[in-house]
């Protein structure tokens, strides 16, 4: 059995091995056994009950909660050839008759449909009068009720096991905890099924956490060496998004916005961009996550705190899923924590809810204020143990410096004690610093023994320090008092001189910053030297991924034109080598992929006129300038703004995405055009008037985008 397992992998996937456990867990549902698989995002789930499904004759049934990811996974296996077919709301009456009819003949060998379809009783008959070669269930813990994924319709999934006694069943989550490990065994009946747990350790992720100080410009430098990559930058709030994306944009990165505000059609427009494209940041709130399979997201960013190291994970874990490096970033401050308990206090849900909720938090918080490695400590939050410190994360490279902070905090703490527990920290750091203002006078704060004593350290110190304390749990953020700290029962020790403190020493900003950017791999997929060729290589994905209609990394993954790259194959033999070359990518792709690395100059290596308009929209929509366009395009801005200035003529762009005129400017533009009687003066004629105030190039835009309103 191993043997023709792997001749599958190798022949239709274009695998040499399996990872992890893929081996066992095949061996086992092919040889008809049940299976419960936990295996971390990336890990490669699908391949566990693909391979088996193409081994057993019959129908592989996966039960799948999203449209989204089914018409990918569909995509990717006509690519490779696997007759596969999606069963949802978007088929009309004739398609599913179709395909009813195609099923029935046994030309299917995989078929994905949500479970509130597998469930009706007419498609359970259908299916029990064909052949059933396994049933996969993915997103397994989707049948859990604590869990914030609960689809009521995975329930009554568990009368599989009755109905197709006969039928292997495996069940896929990259949930971790074992209370959901029960359920999924439970409700789904799989007590007899094989366990089959892996490390949830994501070792390609380079974890980063630093305080937040100048966010955006820390944002900005970790940017700055990772142009070209996708990424998801995560933010709290609506508003936060939509500010983040438009100063990304400025800044010249392609972003786009998405959160829960937004217009469905717009999301689902984005999210498709963000899939389909290369290089586009997304940023989101966490309305973006499940269902984004793409599989060389390069970074995920979060500029505010997530609410647990559950979520941490999981939205950190959206990096990197093909196994090359990827990285994890975060900037978090003492704004963020207030900001959390806030919408806690507002969630619904009862006491108890809630103080699980702030155990949670407090979690995050300590990993945020941890000295040993990341690694380490959020795997053992999940009951793994990793005996070394990694030597993949800022704690285990940049090694963490802490100092005796006992005296100091206890000065803090005193503050704001002395100051009766409802002021905030700036406030705080100006009673000891002794500041002689107006608040500190009013309230006769410069009476008290702590005013003045911390001149010793400078303000940014004192903040940090406070939020050490939070983040310690030695005091509390106060939402009745307006955010005020106040002590908590965990600080008296302290304050009795019983106990001392060692805090993490933050590193200088600019050290920060610059090793934040140049100390983790990520961004060094391929050296200078490569860049030319591997452009190229992507190039042609783009190219054949438009002609087939699916994202380029259906084609090949990044992992497999890197091995390209790197293997340089000369042969089609070489070629079939090619980790992710299976036969059928060889035949309709291989030869192209040669011809691209043996001259460097086939047709498929430069941009082709309409990839080149196709580009230029998406880059004029996600908000960038002309001038940024023409960098990113390398082309002169003269011909940024005539493509753009066509573009406009064809309606596919509006002026407003083209550029961005202040209103009162472009009302003085349309106006000089109209002025006249009839015809649309040429811009040579109207040039005059603004000669050195504006481009010509954007005269040809408005005038465009006018003849355009008025089809004149
Ligand atoms: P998951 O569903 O667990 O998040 P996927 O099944 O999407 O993971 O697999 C992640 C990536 O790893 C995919 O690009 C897949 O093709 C690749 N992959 C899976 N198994 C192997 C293997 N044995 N060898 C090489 N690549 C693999
Ligand atoms: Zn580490």
């Amino acid at each position: 059995m191993h043997e023709q397992a792997l001749r599958v992998l190798k022949d239709v996937f274009g695998y040499d091995s399996f990872r992890g456990r893929q081996g066992e867990i095949i061996e086992r549902v092919a040889n008809g056994g049940d299976a419960l698989v936990l295996m971390p995002t990336g890990g490669g789930k699908s391949l566990c009950y693909q391979v088996p499904g193409l081994l057993r004759g019959g129908l592989a049934v996966i039960v799948s909660p999203l449209i989204a990811l089914m018409d990918d996974q569909v995509a990717t296996l006509d690519e490779l050839g696997v007759a596969a077919a999606a069963l949802n709301s978007t088929l009309d009456a004739e398609q599913q008759r179709q395909l009813a009819v195609r099923l029935r003949q046994g030309e299917v060998k995989m078929l994905y449909l949500a479970p509130e379809r597998l469930v009706q009783p007419r498609m359970l008959s259908f299916l029990q009068q064909l052949d059933i070669a396994l049933f996969a269930i993915d997103e397994a813990h989707c049948v859990s009720q604590w869990g914030h994924d609960f689809r009521p319709e995975y329930l009554e999934l568990g009368r599989l096991a009755e109905l197709f006694p006969d039928v292997p069943r495996i069940a896929l989550t990259a949930t971790a905890d074992k209370r959901t490990r029960e359920e999924i065994v439970n409700r789904l009946h799989l007590h007899d099924a094989e366990r089959f747990l892996s490390s949830f350790d994501r070792p390609n992720i380079f974890y980063r956490i630093l305080p937040k100080e100048q966010p955006r410009k820390q944002l900005l430098s970790f940017l700055a060496q990772r142009k070209g990559d996708a990424g998801i930058v995560y933010c709290l709030s609506r508003k936060k998004v939509d500010d983040v994306a438009a100063f990304l944009c400025e800044q010249g990165y392609p972003a786009l916005p998405y959160h829960a505000g937004l217009p469905a059609d717009l999301r689902a427009f984005h999210q498709k961009r963000f899939l389909n494209e290369e290089g586009l940041i997304m940023v989101a709130t966490i309305a973006f996550g499940m269902g984004i399979d793409k599989p060389n997201v390069r970074f995920v960013a979060h500029m505010d705190l997530p609410k647990s190291l559950e979520a941490y994970y999981q939205e950190t874990g959206r990096a990197g899923r093909d196994g090359l490096p990827a990285d994890a970033w975060m900037a978090y401050g003492l704004q963020d924590v207030l900001m959390l308990k806030q919408m806690m206090q507002n969630s619904e849900g009862d006491e108890r809810h809630k103080r699980v909720e702030q155990h949670k938090l407090d979690a995050m918080l300590a990993l945020c204020e941890e000295t040993r490695c990341r690694r380490q400590v959020m795997l053992a939050y999940f009951d793994e143990d990793l005996p070394q410190p990694c030597g993949h994360c800022d704690n285990c490279i940049d090694g963490v410096q802490t100092w005796n902070a006992t005296e100091p905090a206890r000065q803090a703490l005193s503050a704001v004690y002395r100051t009766g527990q409802r002021y905030g920290v700036g406030h705080l750091v100006d009673v000891l610093l002794g500041k002689d203002n107006e608040k500190v006078r009013q309230a006769g704060h410069q009476q008290l023994a702590v005013f003045g004593v911390g001149k010793g350290m400078a303000d940014g110190e004192w903040r940090t320090l406070f939020r050490q304390l939070v983040a310690r749990g030695l005091a509390d953020i106060d939402l009745e008092g307006f955010g005020g700290l106040r002590l908590t029962d965990a600080c008296r020790p302290l304050l009795r001189g019983e106990q001392e403190l060692e805090l993490r020493r933050d590193t200088k900003p600019q050290v920060a910053a610059r090793s934040s950017s140049g100390g983790s791999p990520a961004s060094q997929l391929v050296r200078g030297e490569e860049r030319e060729q591997w452009e190229a290589l992507r190039a042609l994905r783009r190219r054949l991924a438009e002609e087939h209609k699916v994202p380029p990394y259906v084609i090949f993954p990044d992992s497999t034109l890197l091995e390209m790259l790197r293997s340089q194959p000369r042969d089609l033999g070489d070629m079939a080598q090619v980790s992710g070359v299976g036969a059928r990518k060889l035949e309709r792709y291989g030869q192209a992929f040669l011809e691209v690395l043996a001259g460097g100059e086939a047709p498929a290596a430069q941009a082709s006129p309409t990839d080149l308009r196709h580009e230029l929209v998406s880059l004029a929509r996600a908000g960038m300038t002309p001038a940024q366009i023409a960098g990113q395009l390398k082309c002169s801005e003269k011909n940024v703004y005539s493509l753009l200035a066509e573009l406009i003529g064809e309606q596919q762009l509006s002026l407003e995405q083209a550029l961005d005129l202040p209103e009162d400017l472009l009302m003085e533009l349309q106006d000089a055009f109209l002025d006249g009687e009839g015809e649309l003066p040429p811009v040579s004629e109207v040039q005059p008037l603004f000669a050195s105030r504006v481009p010509d190039g954007v005269l040809h835009c408005v005038r465009a985008a006018l003849l355009a309103e008025f089809e004149l």
